[in-house]
């Protein structure tokens, strides 16, 4: 041990999705842990919109009331027509976000690990086989960098770095009329959203309306709210926070670690380019980094990034989608593809893939879905106020 310095096994930077969910497997698997966290508590000054697919409430189970259950996507075309898609048994969750990232860092807790908030990573060099952090003054066998996009850990040990972003900006409304909640509303449109999406997502508590464009434009939220002011009644909503934060799009960062030291999460590149989704992987390769750091450490298995290196996705075609996203095809070209077959099937895919449903249509869905347990019952109910229209 380094003379005078606290010794751990793991310290892990970020208390987020990444760092909560390694720190509660490395102290489950018997590690003595340590999170950094720059922020005053876990969920503070939230950037995220907080939607997990389907995966991601398959990788941690996620206390029901943290959460709503959204079935279908409403796409919007720029000229506004739209078509809804859906798949029987898929589900989106929006959540509270901010309680959920609490959550995250009690389950964290009590498995053992130690959080450190107002405790911001700058520097760290090696001790031997040990890293010593120059503040707080903790020395660590294994340092873990889940620190974000622009990630301190990356650039301290001269590890990859994200070199493309999407950039979003939202804001979150209490009592916002006009919003179907059985869907998550996407917007397509290359002069208000080149690059990306905007959305509407109906959370648990708030809506929450954002967009996000690629890096060579600006994002213009009150733009879009002026642009679906007819849909949506913004005036009479009550605005509660804005946020804004950006999204790697380009995939892996490499090298995504050095002897004894990995990035997960954002701060690896592990994005999708595509979706800008990136709490599945957070969640997926947090443990998986865990429990290969718990290995390597305890049972002298490979180094971890030699087991990460062989699991972790390329990206390859959602890069190239990327690439044609960023081109931002005419609004025109979009108005007139929208409610083609060939672009169904392909939203659809983009949503819903690897989920082969059985055909029905949404109005059988949902009558069968209030016909199961009396606790979906009540939670269809909720999310049926709006009337049904008919899919295309
Ligand atoms: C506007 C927007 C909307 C999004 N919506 C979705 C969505 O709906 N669904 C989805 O799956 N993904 C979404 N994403 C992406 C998703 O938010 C990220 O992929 C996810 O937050 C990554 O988690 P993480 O733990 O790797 O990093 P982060 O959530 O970025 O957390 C990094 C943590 O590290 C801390 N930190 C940073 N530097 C230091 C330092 N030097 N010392 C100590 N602590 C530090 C930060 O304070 C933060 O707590 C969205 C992103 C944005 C910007």
């Amino acid at each position: 041990m380094t003379k005078g310095r606290e010794q751990y096994d793991v310290i892990i930077v970020g208390a987020s999705f990444a760092g909560l969910v390694a720190a509660r497997t490395a102290a489950m698997r018997g590690l003595k842990v340590a999170v950094l966290e720059a922020k005053p508590e876990a969920g503070a000054r939230v950037h995220t919109t907080g939607i997990l697919v389907k995966e991601a409430a398959e990788e941690i189970d996620i206390p029901h009331h943290l959460t709503r259950r959204v079935h279908g996507v409403r796409l919007y075309a720029p000229n506004l027509n739209s078509m809804d898609l859906f798949a029987p048994g898929y589900f989106f969750l929006t959540t509270r976000t901010a309680d959920l990232l609490r959550w995250l860092a009690c389950e964290a807790e009590r498995a053992g690990a130690r959080i450190l908030y107002n405790a911001r990573f700058r520097a760290a060099g090696r001790q031997g086989a040990n890293i010593d952090l120059a503040e707080p003054t903790l020395t660590a066998r294994y340092l873990i960098g889940a620190d974000g996009a622009r990630s301190r850990v990356a650039h301290a040990f001269g590890l990859g770095r994200n070199q493309r972003f999407l950039i979003g900006l939202e804001a979150e409304y209490e009592q916002l009329s006009g919003v179907d909640p059985r869907f998550l509303h996407c917007f397509i449109d290359s002069r208000l959203a080149p690059g990306y999406l905007a959305w509407l997502a109906p959370g648990p508590c708030v809506t929450q309306v954002g967009l996000a464009v690629h890096d060579k434009a600006k994002p213009d939220l009150a733009k879009f709210q002026a642009h679906t002011d007819a849909i949506f009644d913004y005036g009479s909503a009550r605005l509660v926070e804005r946020r804004s934060g950006v999204i790697p799009a380009g995939g892996p960062v490499s090298p995504f670690a050095a002897p004894n030291v990995l990035l997960i999460g954002d701060a690896a590149g592990l994005v999708s380019p595509m979706t800008g989704g990136g709490i599945r992987l957070a969640f997926h390769f947090a443990r998986r980094a865990a429990q290969a750091v718990a290995d390597h450490l305890q049972q002298l298995g490979p180094p971890p990034e030699v087991v990460l290196a062989s699991e972790m996705p390329s990206f390859r075609l959602k890069r190239l989608m990327r690439r044609a996203l960023d081109l931002a095809p005419a609004n025109s070209l979009l108005n007139a593809a929208l409610t083609t077959a060939p672009m169904r099937a392909f939203a659809q895919h983009v949503y819903f893939h690897r989920r082969n449903a059985t055909a029905m249509s949404f109005a059988e869905f949902e009558k069968r879905l209030t016909e199961l347990t009396p606790s979906i019952k009540s939670n269809a109910s909720a999310e049926s106020q709006a009337p049904l229209r008919p899919l295309p």
